[in-house]
């Protein structure tokens, strides 16, 4: 074990991090980022909507915040977090995937989420490029085309005619279970959205372009863009292990500063609270900066 005690570390080396990381840098805080690499969107090749990098590539985003960090002295260790707690000093300590324990006086978990995705067969070669998850993020290049709004029972109806907004020709697919109402029906059909509740049996395109939805009895509905509701996770169990309280949603409750519950310990990016976007991540990490920032000049004065 390291005698070193970090002003700061930062789990998770996504926007939310990174944010947080040049932020206490430019405090001449020590800070020390652990990140495993399994970044939400690693499955997409453009990030959208962050103002300045509009299309970037997610990889060459993170390779930029990262560069950005160097002149601030901020560490950085590739490895997994399998364990942390508060200890009765009110220090944090935390343990590697390899063993090794890291000690800090605050801690900020920018640990994000994982998706589940649509698993019908052939789904997964368009992943990212024309199977999405958010309307906000890859609507706009999906504008006009024939869509689809995927997931299961009912948990799809808002996500169809919020595609609305981007394409006239949206169909609501339920594969295989048949529980909408008769509100829904008549609303989806108010507004012109089809409604398919066959089983799909297979995502059929060229390349990384989605073409057709092929339903069980060999159907074809042509397609170009297929966005999903379906249930997204913690990516890291270290929030529970360090007993943040969650809110119905799932994900982990902060204040407007984003202090957990818990003494010294921070949320930031798409694991707390909810609005899950690139640049909300980020400004939820500088907020975070901020706030420890203030904490230990508090805590340092005599
Ligand atoms: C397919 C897809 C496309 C998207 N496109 C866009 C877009 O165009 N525009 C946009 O604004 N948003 C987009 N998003 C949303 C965006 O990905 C998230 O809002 C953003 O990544 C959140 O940043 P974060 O830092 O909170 O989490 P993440 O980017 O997920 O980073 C979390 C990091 O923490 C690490 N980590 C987790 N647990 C541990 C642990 N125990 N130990 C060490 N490291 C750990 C992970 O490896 C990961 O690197 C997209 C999401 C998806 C799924």
């Amino acid at each position: 074990m390291s005698d070193k005690v970090y002003d700061v570390i930062i789990v998770g080396g996504g926007p939310a991090g990174l944010s947080a990381a040049l932020v206490l840098g430019r405090c001449r805080r020590s800070v020390l980022i652990c990140d495993s690499g399994q970044s939400r969107n690693a499955w997409s090749v453009s990030l959208n909507g962050y103002l300045t990098r509009e299309g970037i590539h997610p990889k060459e985003f993170l390779a930029i915040g990262r560069r950005e960090l160097e002149p601030y002295g901020v560490e950085w260790k590739h490895t997994e977090i399998v364990s942390s707690v508060c200890r009765g000093d009110g220090l944090f300590e935390i343990a590697t995937i390899e063993g090794e324990s890291l000690t800090s006086k605050k801690l900020i978990l920018a640990t994000g989420l994982q998706d589940y995705w649509p698993e019908m067969p052939g789904a997964r070669a368009f992943y990212g490029t024309s199977i999405h998850h958010c309307p906000y993020c890859d609507g706009w290049e999906s504008r006009d085309k024939p869509l689809v709004a995927y997931g299961l029972g009912r948990v799809a109806v808002g996500l169809s005619m919020s595609l609305k907004t981007w394409s006239p020709d949206v169909t609501l697919c339920t594969d295989g279970t048949n529980r909408l109402t008769r509100e829904d029906r008549e609303k989806l059909e108010r507004n012109g959205i089809k409604v398919r509740t066959e089983k799909i049996t297979r995502a059929k395109g060229t390349e990384s372009q989605l073409e057709h939805l092929v339903f069980n009895g060999g159907e074809e509905l042509p397609c170009q863009a297929m966005f999903f509701s379906m249930a997204s996770v913690q990516r890291s169990d270290l929030p529970q292990q360090l007993n943040c309280e969650f809110t119905a949603k799932g994900v982990v409750k902060s204040d407007n500063k984003q202090r957990t519950h818990v003494s010294g310990l921070y949320m930031a990016g798409d694991a707390d609270r909810d609005a899950q976007q690139v640049i909300i991540a980020a400004a939820e990490g500088t907020k975070a900066a901020i706030s420890i920032n203030q904490e230990l000049q508090n805590e340092s004065y005599k």
